[in-house]
């Protein structure tokens, strides 16, 4: 296992872990303010202040990218379904000319959750179909860009509201039935230990996720207890339950070698200010990730 007790130079923080402190120029300039060596971005952040002024100033920040934030969101209906085609395929171009090693899938949870004004619908198992179907499509338009999707199994408290993709297993499946063999690496997975940690399957999701060459990106944080709010209250690395340093061993023997993101969203640690936040995620990285 990597020796992170040096140093965050295998430190990425996710944009939307200060974003109520400040704009992403901002942000930048804070990361690298605190050695943090490598950010992920979100779409809104980068179209405020547009995609060439971003371009500019990470390149001049000399920071790297752990991926980038993110599309998705596939089920919706009639020309929502376009809409969403075409905002994904934007995305693509976005993350590619960041520089992004992945674009991160949200995949979306029932339609009209997805993309609002879409027909109402509980049909779960549709919503499933045409999450694949998006990534089948998405996944075409991606190779030519040469960016990889990382599609992110989120908890399944969120499978209505924001993913139908829920567990790591049902990811791979997804990934191998879309991209058999994965042999480009054009399509992986996203391991976010707030969305998998409790899975029974958790290793040995892992461990096929090495073996099948789909791990692209690995995301931190922690499960507080009690959890207040189903969005906003992550935990800092360290405060909760999560048995970070067994995760990572399992992703690093799984030949994981990239960026560790943090990537909390808590109103709690929006109110303190950007310098305690990410001094707070360097010590932590160094001493519980
Ligand atoms: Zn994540």
């Amino acid at each position: 296992m990597r020796d992170f007790s040096d140093g965050p130079r295998h430190l990425s923080v996710n944009t939307a872990t200060v974003r109520r402190q400040g704009d992403l120029p901002t942000i930048i300039e804070a990361c690298a303010r605190h050695g943090i060596p490598a950010i992920s971005p979100w779409r809104d952040q980068v179209a405020s202040i547009g995609l060439d002024r971003a371009v500019r100033l990470v390149k001049d920040a000399g920071l790297r990218l752990s991926g980038y934030c993110r599309g998705g969101l596939f089920p919706a209906s009639g020309e929502h379904r376009a809409a969403a085609r075409d905002d994904n395929r934007r995305a693509v171009d976005e993350a590619a000319a960041m520089g992004a090693p992945c674009l991160i899938l949200v995949a979306g949870g029932l339609p009209q959750y997805a993309r609002p004004g879409s027909i109402p619908s509980k049909d779960l198992e549709a919503a499933r179909a045409m999450i694949e179907d998006g990534i089948a499509e998405l996944l075409a338009y991606a190779r030519t860009a040469r960016l990889p999707l990382a599609i992110e199994p989120l908890h399944p408290m969120y499978a209505a509201d924001r993913a139908a993709v829920n567990t790591l297993a049902q990811a791979l499946d997804i990934a191998e039935r879309l991209d058999p063999g994965g042999r480009d690496g054009a399509l992986g997975v996203a391991v976010d230990v707030y969305h998998t940690w409790w899975d029974p399957e958790l290793y040995a999701g892992i461990a096929r996720a090495g073996r099948e060459r789909r791990l692209l990106a690995y995301h931190v944080c922690d499960w507080l207890v009690p959890t207040t709010d189903l969005l906003n209250d992550r935990g800092m690395m360290g405060d909760g339950v999560i048995e970070l340093r067994r995760i990572r061993q399992a992703v690093e023997d799984a030949g994981f070698t990239g960026f560790s993101e943090a990537e909390i969203f808590s109103d709690r640690w929006w109110s303190q200010p950007i310098d305690t936040v990410l001094a707070t995620c360097v010590e932590r990285h160094r001493t519980v990730v």
